[in-house]
């Protein structure tokens, strides 16, 4: 396959190497079922119970918090529908895997309120009291998928644990660019998805803080102490540990060099391509991010013809069709329906390099004139 620049780390990130040679040691020679009793099954335990350990510490959470799960989905899911709850209050950005599961819930009876978000994408925290009572739970993203923004949590969960309100985090987007263990000391849960920092698609991780009772979705075997039943994925629950070591271990050096990256990235669009604006200012979001909007211009063209060109990049949500849909994120924020039409998330990760950028800015002023022309 030809060389191409990526840059939809958002979507999902390359694996890490040593990941990956993890992975396939476990799954070649550990492959035994770690519920077992025999040898087989006492060497995939202790690599599952390892991994367990390892992951706990670089989230700050303690080993019998985690839930491993089949995805970030899956563990938004299980906080959400495992809780029993009647009122879920929402951010306006959030991922589809907590709107769509607050939309299932409403429509079996509970009260589903949106907290609104400015625009610059970061939640009104006061809107939490202002607007509505307290609700059984309260659920806001990290960082945002599609602009990046980074969400007050701290401040968010301290006003959950005065209004005694359930308060789950999604992070699925910040273990790459943030320290998430504050996040996990405020959140009751904290949903996490291993293919977004360099590990396999297939795992995740739900952290259940002590004593927070969820019910199971899926029951059988009573895997994961009662919360997750299913042999667990061992060789990506062992790739996954690895990647968010090595994440956090590097956090600092990378997210200094990728800011460096993005910034020039961004510099060179808005000056080289007119009408090109950034969605949201750099000091509220991760390093990794950059979103524009391009006026007069129809992001699905302008996805195809860059694909051409061999940039990936993304507008955002993609449906799993693949088909676009106007962002409600963008329009969240406050973005008109025009402007929302031509954005482009462009989207940074470890193995993004200069030559990436320059391949970028050279491909993408000419992919638009193009555009414009025709
Ligand atoms: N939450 C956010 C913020 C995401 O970006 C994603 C994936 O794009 C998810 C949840 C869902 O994660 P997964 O793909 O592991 O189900």
């Amino acid at each position: 396959m030809a060389k191409s620049v990526y840059l939809d780390h958002a979507a999902t990130t390359p694996m890490r190497p040593e990941a990956l040679e993890a992975m396939a040691r476990v799954l070649s020679e550990d492959f035994g079922n770690p519920s077992g009793v025999h040898k087989r099954s006492r060497q995939a335990r202790e690599l599952l119970d390892d991994a367990r350990d390892r992951f706990a510490s670089v989230v700050g959470a303690s080993p019998h918090e985690i839930v491993f799960t089949g995805c970030g989905t899956e563990s938004l899911n299980l906080a959400m529908r495992g809780s029993a709850i009647n009122s879920v209050a929402i951010s306006a950005i959030e991922h589809d895997a907590v709107r769509e599961t607050a939309a299932a819930m409403g429509r079996l009876g509970a009260t589903v309120v949106e907290i609104p978000v400015d625009g610059e994408g970061v939640v009104d925290v006061g809107a939490l009291d202002r607007d509505h009572g307290p609700v059984d739970l309260v659920a806001v993203m990290a960082v945002n998928n599609e602009v990046g923004t980074v969400q007050p949590i701290e401040e968010i969960g301290r006003r959950c644990a005065l209004d005694g309100s359930l308060f789950l985090v999604d992070a699925v987007q910040a273990l790459t660019w943030v320290d998430v263990r504050p996040i996990v000391e405020v959140a009751d849960f904290t949903a996490f998805s291993a293919h977004k920092f360099g590990g396999p698609k297939g795992v995740g991780a739900l952290v259940v803080r002590g004593g927070r009772v969820i019910e199971p979705l899926l029951y059988g075997g009573g895997q994961e102490q009662e919360r997750r039943s299913g042999t667990q994925n061992v060789a990506g629950i062992v790739a996954m540990a690895i990647a968010a070591e090595l994440t956090d271990r590097d956090r600092v050096v990378d997210t200094a060099r990728i800011s460096r990256l993005r910034d020039r990235l961004v510099d060179g669009l808005v000056a080289h391509v007119t009408g090109c604006v950034e969605t949201v200012p750099r000091h509220v979001k991760v390093a990794g991010s950059a979103h524009v909007c391009i006026e007069g211009i129809a992001s699905e063209e302008l996805l195809v013809a860059l694909d051409h060109a061999d940039v990936c990049a993304s507008a955002g949500s993609a449906c799993a069709s693949g088909a676009l849909h106007v962002s409600p994120v963008l329009l969240a924020m406050g973005i008109t329906k025009e402007q929302a039409l031509g954005s482009l998330r462009l989207t940074l990760g470890t193995t993004t390099t200069d030559a990436d950028i320059d391949a970028a800015l050279a491909a993408i002023p000419l992919v638009v004139d193009r555009l414009r022309r025709s």
